[in-house]
């Protein structure tokens, strides 16, 4: 979600660096591949101490979704032999935004598998496309941009095999921000999960803060939102539950389920944050 740089560490490299070299610091960021592990039945954790990475396992092949870091290309393939997923039964790479910690590794991945389908939303198909973007600290952050593949849009569904993910669109973040929904597997339980992305506000405008709200209450009106992930690790607790899981027994509770009112509770501050951004886009006269 955030670009992730110590205060200290941006202080020190904005004092003394060519930017050049803090192009470079700030894509290494100060993130660390994470130990994978299985979530559900369906569902791995790729990821990293911050940035998540994760693979949906269907009967027709696997869907990765987000890339990590160019820094760091190596850990998913060899996070997922781990698992014992093989990385050429990849059909799909979602993107859930278009920020480096989640595409960097995307180009080196369709290297590794011809096939795969890169998946992003039009407003992020656009955003990388010149290879460049301001992050959060107002430093240019430039990269090798993904050629233009599969087009995710607002609503639609992708099914592969028995599997069907619903996404939801949402311009805020980056300006094609993507949730994806999606059955998450235990035993002979199905439980509705819904994987969020960064869910920012940095756009302009009473129209587009109208339409990202709108879109908030409609996420808030799912029913039995069962599991709620994300695509940092901080706020689901992510090493908690899986320190949980790993010591679970048989007919234990599975700890990344976390009902309803978890998943009202984290959708909270977002629209709290929706609607003020609608109060000031509105109080300025930005239409
Ligand atoms: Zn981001
Ligand atoms: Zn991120």
């Amino acid at each position: 979600m955030k670009e992730f740089l110590s205060v200290s560490f941006l202080i020190l490299f904005l004092a003394t660096s060519p930017v050049a070299a803090r192009q470079q610091a700030d894509r290494q960021a100060d993130d660390k591949p994470a130990q994978p592990f299985q979530v559900f039945d369906n569902l791995y954790y790729v990821g990293f101490e911050s940035a998540c990475a994760w693979v949906i396992k269907t009967s027709q092949g696997l869907i990765l979704i987000d890339s990590g870091y160019v820094n760091m290309l190596d850990h998913i393939p060899g996070a997922m032999r781990q698992l014992g997923l093989n990385f050429s039964d990849g059909k799909y790479l979602l993107i859930n935004h278009a920020h480096t910690d989640h595409t960097g590794a995307a180009n080196h991945f369709k290297e590794l598998n011809r096939g795969l389908r890169i998946g992003m939303a039009e407003g992020d198909w656009q955003f990388q496309a010149s290879g460049t973007y301001m992050n959060s600290q107002g430093i240019p952050r430039k990269f090798t941009a993904i050629p233009r593949d599969m087009v995710i849009k607002d609503q639609e569904t992708l099914t592969l095999g028995d599997t069907t993910l619903k996404f939801h669109v949402l311009p805020g973040h980056t300006p094609g921000d993507t949730t994806i929904e999606f059955m998450a597997i235990d035993g002979n339980r199905r439980y509705k999960t819904f994987l969020f992305s960064g869910l920012g506000t940095a756009f302009t405008g009473a129209r587009a803060a109208q339409e990202h709200l709108d879109k908030i209450k409609r996420i808030m009106a799912a029913p039995d939102v069962q599991v709620t992930l994300s695509d940092h690790t901080m706020g689901i607790d992510l090493f908690e539950k899986a320190a949980k899981l790993k010591a679970r027994r048989p007919g234990d509770a599975h700890p990344f389920v976390d009902g309803p009112a978890a998943f009202s509770r984290a959708m909270q501050p977002r629209l709290a944050d929706a609607e003020k951004k609608l109060a000031e886009e509105r109080a300025a006269n930005r239409p």
